[in-house]
């Protein structure tokens, strides 16, 4: 078993706020063994030492939503509107440009971006989804991939009727296959997926243990575009399908009135907000200092990068405490406490990953080091400061399961020159197509 020991570090200790300086971290096979002042540090034999002087080790971010493979896509269609972005270019785009081979390279460029940004596991919902785990697993990286499903052709499905049937496999080939990979479902979207194929995709979410997600409420169009008589709102549409609980997960929610907001807090529905998509889009503001305050677990995603267009859950975090504050006209809403708990706590419990987004004896060894021998991190009084100055440049070091993948800014886990050397290829064809 590999042991590794990280010292003279400051430590994101818990409860929140409990910051050890001058702290060590031990390291022992994929689990953090022991945490404390050096003062109580008793050197173990035969352990990797990282000296971390001047460096913080904090939980590494989870991404709660993204569509990597879309990085492929980024800038390709800006200052657009949901819909048009949507069926006017995203749709085409992918119904001409995905196959397994441009999902698994583009997958991997969103690995590195995501890992030199400090984040340890993301939660994928893409089509080609073999493809999306076998990057994401060649690069390192921990992740929850749902594969879509959607009432119409797609690359990766051209017969809709055998949408649930290709899931159903992928989730076979791919359950207990990988320790850092986990299947789940995707169903699009409550306008792109028919009630029976909604509840198609969390009958066989359920039947196979695996998480069910969906977007839901995105756009105000939504509520007119959901045909389903009992369907008054996207939630209760839903949840007339009984389709809520707690393997649900339903990413930006925004369009909510308190009837739904009721059905999430009562269902123990999960939610995941993606605050710049929805900005960019010009979407909406989703309500998530009243879900906070009803305990409604929260997840923090960035969304695909084609409608954000960076992966950098530093920015996310920064993003989220700001507008929900402006949103209610009051500074005390959303404070960073509760932004840092979205993107790691609380996206491990949606996610069912418990033993992510803490630094305690047990967990797993998945964690950054940020430099904070920089002015703008200077002073650095509390984590507060972590959603409000700091950035993805900042990630000095990456530990995904107990193993180093990003050090001194470098990959180690894959060759990055060979991944840009293949996006450039795809990058030039979608050039000369336009
Ligand atoms: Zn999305």
């Amino acid at each position: 078993m590999s042991t590794t020991l990280f010292t003279n570090c400051t430590l994101f200790a818990e409860p929140y706020g409990n910051v050890i300086r001058n702290a060590y971290l031990l390291v022992k096979g994929n689990t953090i063994a022991e945490t404390g002042p050096m003062a109580d540090l008793a050197f173990p034999e035969d352990a990797k030492v990282v000296d971390a002087s001047g460096k913080l080790l904090m939980p590494g971010l989870i991404n709660g939503h993204n569509h990597c493979a879309m990085t492929l896509f980024r800038g390709l269609a800006d200052d657009l509107g949901l819909n048009d972005w949507l069926h006017g270019h995203i749709f085409p785009a992918e119904a001409r440009y995905a196959n397994p081979e441009m999902v698994y390279w583009c997958t991997r460029l969103a690995a590195a971006e995501m890992i030199l940004s400090g984040t340890t596991c993301v939660a994928d919902a893409y089509f080609f989804s073999g493809s999306s785990a076998q990057a994401l697993a060649d690069c390192g990286m921990r992740a929850v991939i749902g594969h879509g499903i959607v009432d119409f052709p797609v690359p990766s499905v051209p017969d809709p009727k055998k949408n649930i049937e290709t899931v159903a496999s992928f989730i076979a080939e791919w359950q207990d296959r990988h320790p850092l990979i986990t299947p789940a479902v995707f169903a699009h979207a409550p306008y792109t997926c028919s009630p029976a194929t909604l509840r198609k995709a969390k009958d066989l979410a359920d039947r196979t243990n695996v998480r069910f997600f969906t977007h839901l409420a995105e756009g105000r169009q939504e509520i007119e575009m959901i045909i389903d008589p009992q369907g008054t709102s996207p939630v209760r549409h839903l949840a007339a399908l009984d389709l809520l609980g707690q393997n649900t997960v339903c990413v930006h929610s925004i369009w909510l009135d308190d009837q739904d907001l009721d059905l999430l807090e009562e269902s123990g529905t999960s939610v995941v907000t993606c605050p710049q998509s929805n900005l960019k889009l010009a979407s909406g503001i989703a309500r998530i200092e009243e879900m906070r305050r009803r305990n409604i677990v929260v997840g923090l995603g960035t969304d695909g990068c084609a409608s954000n267009n960076s992966l950098d859950m530093f920015k996310e975090m920064d993003m989220l405490a700001k507008i929900q504050k402006v949103e209610r006209n009051d500074a005390t809403a959303m404070p960073a406490q509760s932004v840092l708990q979205c993107a790691t706590t609380g996206n491990a419990s949606l996610l069912h990953l418990p033993l992510l987004g803490r630094l305690q004896p047990g967990c797993k060894a998945d964690l950054i080091v940020l430099d904070l021998a920089t002015p703008h991190l200077t002073p650095f009084y509390n984590p507060d400061l972590l959603v409000y100055a700091a950035s993805g440049a900042d990630v000095h070091t990456v530990m995904i399961d107990g193993r180093i993948i990003l050090e001194n800014r470098k990959i180690l886990s894959f060759d990055l020159q060979e991944t840009m050397a293949r996006i450039a290829e795809l990058t030039q064809t979608i050039r000369q197509a336009n």
